[in-house]
């Protein structure tokens, strides 16, 4: 089918859940991704953050190709080489001492919530007071199953699906005053990012993360840290909390650990592991032969590459280089981030999504988060010349906006809204 006849068929065929940009990718090839036309465009977004190594990467193909003609599930009724090997090489780097392999995102942090509600319940059993509340972030993004949702603090994530579940309660981002208020001995985990991704690319402070690690120790509840964006190596640290020396109870892992093939993880001390039974939580898939021995090819590939160093130096340089656009163009607001998990925060949402749709017409991917934050999360073999193609695209496209709002005030989005279905 070409694109046409499979937007017409998709328009039909499936729930609407997507605003789809109007392209059709049939390869890859590093850092491009390529559509039916065999036009290259530049990924600097990396399928949200899961293509660390790119596309058609060798340790990946190769591992699956080798894999897929072994043994691709076999369920967790039984031992296969892969979740051991993986265990061991995901809990020597988080500083954690035990795994639980999950199949998505959500389904880590599902079974992160569902850990400190029965670590909880045994700490009361032991004669602890220690209530079942969470204290999750404003902009946090958890995902989208009802635990995960639950915890998520946009209200159009949640409200459609209400009621969702209860006892949780958000406390404003970075804000030391709010989050002493709101804990107490009812809370069982304080969840945060140590970088938000989805809301904004927004660092935790120091102070911060360190008050929250300060009261869950006071009373034994939970520090739990979600690391499915930030995590594994893209900022330059195994785990983003690295970069501020606290240590939390339980982390989650995905996006980028399986190249692609869906696989998350939750890791934890060997204190809360030990509330977990047999039988008492469990996943068909979760954790099977060929995502782990992916997995494994990855964490081996990001090492031996040395490319949690190449995030920090083409990072930095691409970090440099969106301040320089700062300083040139007014509407950008702000830039942050760590190793290759970047921000450029413009003055507009329509200025946002016109950006987007410009740098699409130049075939290079990115997208915009939270209504005004541009988004960068490249493959961690994103070179410099990619950086240099990339602001040359911005830099344009920024002074034409410029512009055209001088020209016709209010009217500087005209090329937004694209032909997106849906
Ligand atoms: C993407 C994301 C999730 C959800 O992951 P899915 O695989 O989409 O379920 C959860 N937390 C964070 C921080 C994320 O970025």
């Amino acid at each position: 089918m070409k694109l046409d006849e499979i937007q017409a068929a998709e328009a039909r065929l499936l729930l609407s859940t997507y605003a789809r940009s109007p392209v059709l990718f049939v390869d890859g090839e590093g850092v491009h991704v390529i559509d039916e036309n065999g036009t290259k465009y530049l990924d600097l977004l990396s399928g949200i953050g899961v293509n660390a190594l790119g596309y058609n990467h060798p340790a990946v193909v190769d591992t699956i190709a080798r894999q897929s003609r072994k043994l691709i599930h076999v369920s967790n009724l039984f031992y296969h080489e892969g979740q051991a090997e993986l265990a061991m090489r995901l809990t020597e780097r988080a500083g954690l001492d035990r795994a639980f392999f999950a199949n998505t995102g959500t389904e880590a942090w599902e079974g992160a919530l569902k850990l400190a509600r029965a670590y909880a319940g045994l700490k009361r059993s032991e004669g602890a007071k220690l209530g079942t509340k969470f204290l999750a972030l404003e902009q946090s993004f958890h995902g989208r199953t009802f635990g995960s949702m639950s915890t998520t603090y946009k209200a159009k994530y949640r409200e459609p699906f209400a009621p969702v579940m209860p006892d949780v309660e958000f406390v404003r981002f970075n804000d030391i005053a709010d989050l002493r208020a709101k804990f107490s001995n009812d809370v069982c985990a304080i969840l945060v990012e140590a970088i938000q991704g989805e809301g904004g690319i927004r660092p935790l402070s120091q102070e911060f993360f360190a008050e929250a690690r300060k009261l869950t120790q006071s009373t034994g509840a939970l520090l739990v840290a979600d690391e499915i964006q930030a995590g594994l190596g893209r900022t330059g640290k195994w785990f983003a909390y690295q970069h501020y020396g606290i240590k939390p109870d339980v982390t989650t892992l995905a996006k980028p650990l399986a190249g692609g093939i869906p696989l998350g993880a939750v890791l934890c001390t060997e204190e809360v592991a030990r509330v977990i039974h047999a039988g008492m939580h469990g996943t068909t898939f979760g954790g099977g032969p060929l995502a782990c021995a992916v997995a494994i090819a990855v964490i081996d590939t990001l090492e031996k590459d040395g490319l949690l160093a190449r995030a920090v130096e083409v990072g930095d340089y691409f970090q440099a280089q969106l301040r320089g656009l700062q300083k040139k163009h007014d509407c950008i607001v702000d830039v942050r981030g760590k190793g290759l998990m970047l921000a450029a925060e413009v003055d507009s949402a329509e200025l946002g999504k016109t950006v987007v749709a410009e740098m699409l017409k130049r075939s290079i991917l990115i997208n915009c988060t939270s209504d005004t934050v541009l988004r960068f999360l490249p493959p961690y073999i994103l070179e410099r010349q990619h950086v240099d193609t990339a602001i040359a695209a911005l830099d344009e496209i920024l002074t034409e906006q410029q512009a055209a709002a001088q020209s016709t005030p209010g009217q500087a989005s005209g090329a937004a809204g694209e032909k997106q279905h849906g």
